[in-house]
């Protein structure tokens, strides 16, 4: 209908239309105005004076993201270290386990072995019938 813009609504009220084209003369957002403080980091409109190899304008706008890569990378490092250290325990107490099942068949064998030969003894001592 004629009258609405290409969301359909009245003209003036569509907020798609305010945010993505603004009025001449109208006062940037915020986050516009960030947006070209970033794009442009020199102060106050110093466009040539800077000679020789522009290190800090390109490095200025990455402030954050490496400090957020280098927290994610200690929290990965951390739970390597601590699985690491569980599945090195866990092989430690397995070992245990085997010898603890090792040493008692020993025993098991040893009092097995002292018992028959006290019985076979008692067995030849025994008078027959
Ligand atoms: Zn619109």
């Amino acid at each position: 209908m004629a009258g609405e813009c290409i969301h359909g609504f009245a003209p003036g009220t569509c907020l798609i239309c305010q945010t993505l084209d603004p009025p001449k003369g109208a006062k940037p957002t915020k986050a516009a105005t960030r947006a070209a403080k970033i794009a442009d980091p020199r102060p106050g409109g110093q466009l040539e004076p800077q000679s020789g190899p522009r290190v800090v304008p390109k490095a200025a706008p990455r402030t954050g993201s490496p400090a957020v890569l280098k927290v994610i990378g200690v929290a990965v490092a951390v739970v390597i270290v601590i699985a690491l250290a569980w599945a090195a325990l866990h092989l430690v107490f397995a070992v245990l386990h085997i010898v603890e099942l090792i040493g008692v068949g020993i025993i098991a064998l040893y009092l097995g072995w002292v018992a028959g030969v006290h019985h076979g003894r008692k067995l030849a001592k025994a008078p027959r019938k």
